[in-house]
């Protein structure tokens, strides 16, 4: 038996940057992480496919490199050599982060965590050894899994897989089916199609990544170079790697492929850590949290995708932090007003061409009676932009603001950098400057990010 300050159940970019910010803070904290440290982010999701997408775009650069001068011979990528260095990123990552977790005074144990109810936890070591902790404050991390939706043809097919499976595949298929058109199919069609496989994505709505600004949804889109889009489809059975769907029109069709990557969402984990037993209240959809990441258990809070709020790392890392300054407040507590905001968490979709966003549409602003006004700008407008990707290629920004406030209300973004330049418009947003406020910050030239200045000069 074991007695902490805090115990934290489940070791990703949730866990692992509360038990940090606890380990400044001096407090004991004991970190359990069932699998490996970095949780899904760094495992099996954010960071492999970006060391791999980044090897596919120094491919596509080489490739197409010819008409900015620079040629290249017997130019041919390694799968297994990409493979390889993805997992010394990983690997070397994930060192970095037992070395931070150490270096703060944080326990981090192998095992599972169990909640037998406030302030006690039983952690079951690989080994099956079972101890029980005690700590005055638990924190649940448990993150989320891939959903496998209940389409026939879709458990048990060896030519299916999720995202973690196509990540550890030892070569490449000649042709990929993605069903689902989100953040996940779309980053791997890009992936997949740039080293030269036929990919074709099947999606159920009728544009891709459905939470897009509309008027940017189909520039990601035509920027896909190589993927086959198959919108307003529903895939109704897989058999073997063929997937069988129900095209717009409603007639049926099929998309012929190598392999499956089921791409459909991903849910909380709430099962496997005595949640219920406790008497959490976990309903499917997530562990209702408060502002403040409370849940209905006294003295335990919940953090990250096992919320069901905000799927992403970044919002999982900063409700870890909103956690913690909740437990140390103490009595301050009532006072304190850091609390867990959602209108400004930037998203990004990685790959040859990047997309990312950051507070409302124009559909959902207009859906919520707003009155606004807009402007869109072809990334063109940049000189550094035409530069570095020639005159043909893909790029805008559109900015949304409040037409009484003058308030920025959204920025979103298709092109290079795209994902660089997010974290800048969200505390536009964050810190609720108007329009006026922008026209007076200086952006350096020459940027990509001098567009969104000269958009907000055009809103009318
Ligand atoms: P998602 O919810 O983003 O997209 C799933 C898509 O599948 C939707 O567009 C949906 O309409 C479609 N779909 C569902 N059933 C279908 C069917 N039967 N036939 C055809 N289409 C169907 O989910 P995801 O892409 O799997 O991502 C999961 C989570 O991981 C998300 O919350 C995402 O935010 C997170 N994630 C984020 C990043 C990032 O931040 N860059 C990267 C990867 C994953």
């Amino acid at each position: 038996m074991g007695s902490y300050d805090v115990i934290i159940i489940g070791g990703g970019p949730g866990g692992y940057v509360a038990a940090e910010r606890l380990g400044h803070a001096k407090k004991r904290v004991l970190l359990l992480e069932k699998s490996a440290l970095g949780g899904t982010c760094l495992n099996v999701g954010c960071i492999p496919t970006k060391t791999l997408i980044n090897s596919a775009k120094i491919y596509a650069h080489a490739r197409e490199g010819e008409r900015f001068g620079v040629k290249a011979d017997l130019l041919r990528f390694d799968w297994p050599t990409m493979q390889a260095w993805k997992r010394e990123v990983v690997e070397k990552l994930r060192g970095g982060i037992a070395a931070t977790e150490k270096r703060l005074g944080v326990e981090v144990r192998a095992g599972a965590g169990r909640l037998l109810g406030s302030g006690r936890v039983e952690a079951r070591a690989p080994q099956g050894a079972v101890e029980v902790h005690e700590a005055p404050h638990v924190i649940v991390a448990t993150g989320s899994a891939p959903v496998l939706p209940p389409i026939p043809g879709c458990r048990g097919n060896p030519k299916v897989v999720d995202s973690t499976g196509l990540l550890e595949l030892p070569a490449m298929p000649n042709r990929l089916c993605v069903v689902g058109g989100g953040v996940i199919g779309v980053e791997f069609a890009g992936l997949f199609a740039a080293l030269g496989c036929e990919v074709e994505v099947v999606e159920m709505m009728d544009e891709i990544v459905p939470f897009m600004d509309k008027e940017q949804a189909p520039i990601l889109r035509k920027a896909l170079r190589g993927v086959t889009f198959r919108l307003g489809s529903r895939v109704e059975r897989i058999e073997g790697s063929t997937v069988h769907y129900t095209a717009k029109e409603g007639r049926s069709a099929r998309a012929e492929a190598d392999l499956v990557l089921m791409a459909v969402g991903r849910r909380p984990v709430l099962d496997g850590f005595g949640a219920r037993e406790a008497g959490l209240d976990a309903p499917p959809q997530g562990v209702v949290v408060d502002e403040r990441m409370r849940t209905n258990l006294p003295g335990v809070w919940a953090i990250g995708d096992v919320t069901g709020r905000s799927l992403l790392a970044h919002s999982a890392s900063r409700m870890a932090e909103v956690a913690v300054s909740d437990i140390l407040s103490g009595r301050e507590r009532a006072r304190s007003r850091n609390v867990m905001r959602y209108e400004a968490v930037p998203w990004v979709v990685y790959g040859m061409t990047e997309a990312a966003g950051v507070g409302l549409t124009e559909q959902e602003a207009v859906g919520r009676g707003l009155a606004v006004k807009t402007a869109s700008l072809s990334l063109k407008v940049s000189g550094r932009f035409c530069a570095e990707n020639g005159f043909a290629t893909p790029g805008a920004v559109k900015v949304i603001a409040d037409r009484s406030s003058d308030r920025i209300l959204g920025v979103h973004l298709v092109g290079s950098y795209a994902s660089e330049m997010i974290w800048g418009a969200a505390a536009l947003i964050e810190q609720e400057l108007r329009a006026s406020d922008v026209r007076e910050l200086i952006f350096p030239h020459p940027t990509v990010g001098e567009a969104l200045r000269d958009a907000v000069w055009e809103l009318a």
